[in-house]
C-alpha cells in the first residue's frame, strides 16, 4: 500500500472529502465517525489516507483516516488540520499513557490505547508487565509510517522487553488489508507474568483470545471479590480471572469453560497463586442445566459469556441467551448468595441487560438487591459523545430471597 498518510495536511494536494449535512451534524455533535452513506464522493482517495473532512459548503470539520472498505468511511483523528501526523500520533500516545497514570491502580496490566476512546481510531495497545501487545483494525493505522511511529513512541515511553502484534484475520479481510501473522515485531521475550489486584497471571504473546486477558474486567474482579463468599462457580471462566479473585477472597471455587486451551492456562494460573480450583470443561448451558437439576447449590455465581449479539439483528436471540443463563444461575444460588452477571455485547444496552436480569429473577421466584451496576475498567474509557466506546455491563446482585 502507498504511504499517503505522510502528505502534510496543508499541502495543496491534500485530499478533502465532502460529507452530507447529517454526517456533519454527527461530527459537530461530538461523534468521530462518518458512515459511507454520508460521504458525498471519495473518488481517487487512497485506502487509509489522511484526509480533510468538509461539509456541503466546504467548511472544514476535521482530519480523518479514510477507509475504502468499512461502512465507517471516516474516523476523525482531530478537529484541526493536521500538519504533522507523526507528531500528532506521538502526542496522542503520550496523553493515553498519562491518562492511565491517573486512573489505573494495583496492576501492571492495562489497556494503554483504546482506539477511538484515545483519539487513535483503529489502534489497540495492551500492556502486560514488560510486554506490549497491539492490534491494528483499520487501513489508516496499518500504514507503515503510522505503525513505525506508534511503536517508536510506545518503546520510548514504556521501554517494553518486547512488542507483539495480534492479528484478527477476519478484521483484516473486512478492511481489505494484506494478511499478516500474529507474533513478535520487536524484541524476543514472548511470555511474562503480570498481576492485577494481587493476583498473578501468565501471559503469552502467542496464545489466547482477543489481546490476551480480559483487562476490561479488572475492576469488576475486585468488586466481585468484595462480596463473594462460600462455594463459588465461575461460568465462562477463560484463564480464571474471576475464579482466582474469588479464591483469593476465600471461596471454594470451580470454573467452567468450553475451551480446553483456556482451562490449561487457568490451571497454570491457579498454580502460580497457590490455589486449588476445579476446572470443568463443557458447554456452560449444559453444565448449568445439569447442575441445577441435580440440586447443586452455590453461594456465589459469576456469569461472563462471550458477546451474544455481534450485530443488532442478533439482539433478540442474545437476550434469550442471557435470560436463560441468568435464570439457571439464580436457581442455583442459596439465599444470601451473590450473582455477578456480565454482558460484553455493545448492542445490548445497560437498561436491556438489567431488564433481562430482572425478568430472570421474576421467573426464578427470587428477589434481588442490586449491589453494583458496573461497566468496563477505566483504562477502557467511554467517550461521552461516542456511545459505541462503552460495551461492558457487570451487575452484582444479592439474592435476598
Ligand atoms: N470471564 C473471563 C472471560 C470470559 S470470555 C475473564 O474474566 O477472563 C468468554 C469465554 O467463554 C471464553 O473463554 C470461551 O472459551 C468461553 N465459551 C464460549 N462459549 C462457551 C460455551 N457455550 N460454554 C462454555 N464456555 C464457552
Amino acid at each position: 500500500m502507498p504511504s499517503p498518510v505522510l502528505k502534510p495536511g496543508n499541502s495543496p494536494d491534500f485530499p478533502k472529502i465532502k460529507i452530507s449535512a447529517r454526517g456533519a451534524k454527527r461530527i459537530q455533535d461530538g461523534h468521530v465517525w462518518v458512515y459511507r452513506s454520508d460521504v458525498a464522493a471519495a473518488d481517487g482517495v487512497a485506502p487509509g489516507a489522511m484526509v480533510g473532512v468538509v461539509d456541503e459548503r466546504g467548511k472544514f470539520l476535521g482530519t480523518a483516516f479514510y477507509s475504502s472498505s468499512s461502512q465507517i468511511a471516516l474516523r476523525l483523528i482531530s478537529k484541526e488540520a493536521v500538519g504533522d501526523l507523526k507528531e500528532l500520533l506521538r502526542e496522542r500516545i503520550r496523553s493515553a499513557i498519562g491518562y492511565r497514570e491517573r486512573v489505573v491502580r494495583d496492576t501492571d496490566a492495562y489497556r494503554v490505547v483504546f482506539s477511538e476512546a484515545d483519539f487513535l481510531p483503529g489502534l489497540i495497545v495492551d500492556r502486560y508487565n514488560d510486554l506490549l501487545s497491539f492490534q491494528v483494525l483499520t487501513q489508516g493505522t496499518d500504514a507503515e509510517p503510522v505503525r513505525e511511529t506508534v511503536l517508536a513512541e510506545l518503546t520510548e515511553q514504556l521501554h517494553p522487553a518486547a512488542i507483539g502484534e495480534r492479528v484478527e484475520p477476519k478484521i483484516r479481510e473486512l478492511e481489505q488489508l494484506p494478511a499478516r501473522t500474529s507474533g513478535l515485531v520487536q524484541g524476543e521475550k514472548s511470555s511474562t507474568i503480570f498481576s492485577m489486584n494481587g493476583v498473578r497471571f501468565h501471559y503469552d504473546v502467542k496464545e489466547g483470545q482477543k489481546t490476551g486477558a480480559f483487562l476490561d474486567q479488572r475492576e469488576n474482579y475486585a468488586a466481585a471479590a468484595q462480596y463473594a463468599r462460600g462455594e463459588a462457580l465461575d461460568v465462562f471462566c477463560y484463564h480464571g480471572g474471576f475464579a482466582l479473585h474469588l479464591a483469593q477472597a476465600g471461596c471454594k471455587v470451580a470454573g467452567v469453560d468450553s475451551s480446553r486451551p483456556a482451562l490449561k492456562v487457568a490451571d497454570r494460573n491457579a498454580g502460580l497463586n497457590g490455589r486449588e480450583i476445579e476446572w470443568i470443561e463443557g458447554n456452560a448451558f449444559d453444565v448449568l442445566r445439569d447442575y441445577q437439576k441435580s440440586g447443586q447449590r452455590y453461594d456465589t455465581v459469576v456469569v461472563d459469556p462471550p458477546a451474544f449479539a455481534k450485530s443488532k439483528r442478533e439482539l433478540e436471540t442474545a437476550l434469550r441467551g442471557y435470560k436463560e443463563l441468568n435464570l439457571r444461575a439464580l436457581k442455583m444460588l442459596r439465599r444470601g448468595g451473590i450473582l455477578v452477571t456480565c454482558s460484553c455485547s455493545y448492542h445490548v444496552s445497560a437498561a436491556e441487560f438489567l431488564g433481562v436480569v430482572a425478568e430472570a429473577a421474576h421467573d426464578a421466584h427470587r428477589e434481588l438487591r442490586i449491589l453494583e451496576n458496573r461497566t468496563q475498567a477505566k483504562d477502557h474509557p467511554i467517550l461521552a459523545n461516542v456511545p459505541e466506546t462503552g460495551y461492558l455491563k457487570c451487575i452484582i446482585v444479592y439474592v435476598s430471597n
